[in-house]
């Protein structure tokens, strides 16, 4: 039995292993409980923390913390904020806590070649990701063979198609959590946006009610594979929605920034009339965010309706960002 001590009892560890880069600080935890043959819960107790699970100071770290660990793994405290979501920001936050984390196969071989086992990485638990941060390469759901794993890109049905594009809006939610733009609220309100509820144009026949979603729009046939899944398909939910669904709404997200303003005008008819103040509440954080040029090649998401439809709409360039009002 171990015993929960004070803060000014904890001693450093006798050895502290080597963090991983991108590791998550739960990760790096439970490697040093298995290294000393302890279980997570008594690893909790004996640092002293109120946590029923390690995962929750990957998204919730106190300054004692901090301080306490900084002791105990003898390292810097810069390093081990490094190692959470604590500084992403609060709009994005939901996106860091999913329960089932996604897996890169060939870090994974890269850490057991070098005797590592275990470690978790952080870009594998974040809503926005479909690569690997470490190595870049396609992350993979879990389980399945080892020998022949599916990554995202070939499990989704929109991977083939729309895989460059993704890989845009991932690009453009990364810099966002990370600091890197001044886009503020912009892609998170765009991806629940995307996941509003859709319904008739004006002028189309009614006939019948359907389930739908506006991201449908952009990425056609992302409806028939939501449907399948719709409790998972939210605005409110936005981390929910399951990874092989991730890859056509990231895709859907770097459509609408390659002109925002355009794209917001097309959408707009096509949302369910009830949730009208929700859409005009979303676009007008996203468009007041998205002002920054976007290096985008629409030829290269295999998407010709941007360019043929919006300039006939608007007048404008796909590419003109100053249409935004
Ligand atoms: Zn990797």
């Amino acid at each position: 039995m171990i015993e929960v001590r004070e803060d000014h009892e904890l001693k450093p560890f006798p050895v502290v292993l080597e963090a991983c880069a991108d590791e998550l600080l739960s990760s790096w935890l439970r490697r040093h409980a298995a290294y000393y043959a302890v279980s997570e819960a008594a690893l909790i107790a004996w640092l002293g923390l109120k946590v029923s699970t390690l995962r929750t100071v990957d998204h919730r770290f106190s300054l004692e913390q901090v301080g306490r660990f900084t002791r105990v793994l003898r390292c810097d405290p810069t390093c081990l904020v490094g190692m959470t979501h604590a500084g992403v920001p609060a709009e994005a936050r939901l996106l860091t806590r999913q329960n089932r984390a996604l897996v890169c196969h060939s870090c994974v071989d890269q850490h057991g070649a070098a005797g590592i086992h275990g470690v978790a990485l952080k870009s594998w638990i974040e809503a926005w990701r479909i690569t690997c941060r470490l190595c870049g390469g396609p992350l993979s759901e879990p389980g399945g063979s080892h020998d022949n794993p599916m990554s995202l890109r070939e499990i989704s049905s929109f991977g083939e198609r729309w895989w460059e594009g993704a890989r845009v809006g991932e690009g453009l939610i990364e810099r966002y959590v990370t600091g890197q733009t001044s886009m503020l609220q912009a892609p998170v309100a765009l991806m629940r946006l995307l996941l509003l509820p859709s319904w008739y144009r004006p002028g189309q026949p009614f006939d019948g009610f359907y389930n739908g979603w506006l991201l449908n729009e952009l990425i056609p046939g992302f409806d028939d594979h939501a449907r399948r899944v719709k409790r998972r398909v939210n605005h409110g939910a936005i981390g929910s929605i399951p990874p092989a669904l991730r890859v056509a709404l990231l895709a859907g997200i770097s459509l609408v920034a390659a002109s925002p303003a355009s794209v917001i005008d097309y959408l707009r008819p096509a949302c369910r009339p009830i949730y009208t103040r929700h859409f005009e509440a979303f676009a007008a954080a996203a468009v007041q965010g998205l002002s920054p040029p976007i290096d985008i090649e629409i030829e290269k998401m295999g998407w010709p309706f941007v360019s043929l439809l919006m300039p006939k709409r608007t007048g404008r360039s796909i590419f003109s960002f100053q249409d935004v009002s």
